[in-house]
């Protein structure tokens, strides 16, 4: 049988500006994807309107195209896909996997999480949360960059959230529902979303969907091991000067500076640095080979 083509994504939540910690991810993952001959998809999570800052969905997309990197396929935006959640939902309440839940947050202090499903609210007036009835047990799962890690969802998270009392969609539920819609093969971001991934193991198996790869790359990427301070990280990129952040990110992700053309604009750069592309501590052999997948010509 033929291996899958690469497909990987790029998933911002509006709620700013894109920053420069946020370019090093969108750059490892287009560059991942263009190393594999794959695809590289976008997609807006803006399922959070409270959270979500007014023009920062057009303002991330510019800037990403300013940086060379563009959807190979219509943007996906989380704010049109409440369809396809609410299947999702009705599949997991179906199958007795997911529960309304009315308790307040000094319950669920009270119980330090939560574990199994409610006691009945008598008469409770408010609309229910929706959470998933977590299976007991450790999964574990082999991280491209971090090698392979364990977690007892059930015990350490407790039964999570897919649907907030009031109405809007749990990151945990959107991110598992569209990744599978658009058949993303590996799924790379920044470490700080590691601790997520075992929950969307569980919610993909709960819905008979498959489960990508997985690569986390290092948040702090000096080469030095030096800490990159929050002011750089969380700076906002300038879309309209492009190239001293984009050899700075270059560097971070150990493409060889000598490898980059001198004068070179955005897509001389992009190119040039797409054979040097290497996942960080793909050296000790960890993960998916890049064999496992077609190239898309
Ligand atoms: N939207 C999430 C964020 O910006 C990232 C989701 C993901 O890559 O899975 O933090």
């Amino acid at each position: 049988a033929l291996a899958p083509v690469y497909r990987g994504r790029f998933a911002p939540s509006p709620t700013g500006p894109l920053h420069f910690g946020s370019l090093l991810a969108a750059l490892a993952s287009w560059l991942r994807a263009r190393s594999l001959g794959g695809r590289w998809l976008l997609r807006i999570e803006d399922i959070d309107p409270p959270r979500e800052v007014s023009g920062a969905s057009a303002s991330i997309l510019t800037t990403l195209a300013a940086f060379g990197m563009e959807s190979d396929e219509p943007v996906l935006f989380q704010h049109d896909r409440g369809e396809a959640y609410a299947v999702a939902l009705q599949q997991l309440v179906d199958a007795g996997l997911a529960f309304p839940c009315r308790c307040s947050r000094t319950d669920l202090l009270r119980a330090g999480g939560h574990h199994g499903r409610c006691q009945p609210h008598a008469g409770s007036k408010r609309q229910p949360a929706w959470r998933l009835l977590a299976p007991p047990g450790v999964l574990t799962f082999d991280d491209a960059v971090q090698g392979l890690r364990r977690q007892d969802v059930a015990k350490d998270v407790g039964d999570f959230v897919l649907r907030r009392s009031d109405g809007l969609w749990a990151y945990q539920l959107a991110v598992v529902v569209d990744d599978a819609a658009q058949g993303v093969t590996e799924v790379l971001r920044g470490a700080d979303l590691l601790d997520s991934t075992a929950r969307q193991i569980v919610l993909q198996r709960a819905l008979a969907l498959p489960t990508p790869a997985y690569a986390h790359i290092p948040v702090l990427l000096g080469d030095d091991g030096q800490k990159l301070s929050k002011q750089t990280f969380a700076a906002p990129v300038d879309a309209c000067d492009p190239v001293p952040a984009l050899r700075h990110a270059l560097a971070l992700l150990d493409v060889p500076a000598a490898a980059l053309p001198a004068g070179g604009n955005v897509p001389a750069l992009l190119e040039a640095a797409i054979p040097h592309f290497r996942l960080p501590g793909a050296d000790r052999g960890l993960g998916v080979p890049a064999a496992a997948w077609r190239r898309d010509d």
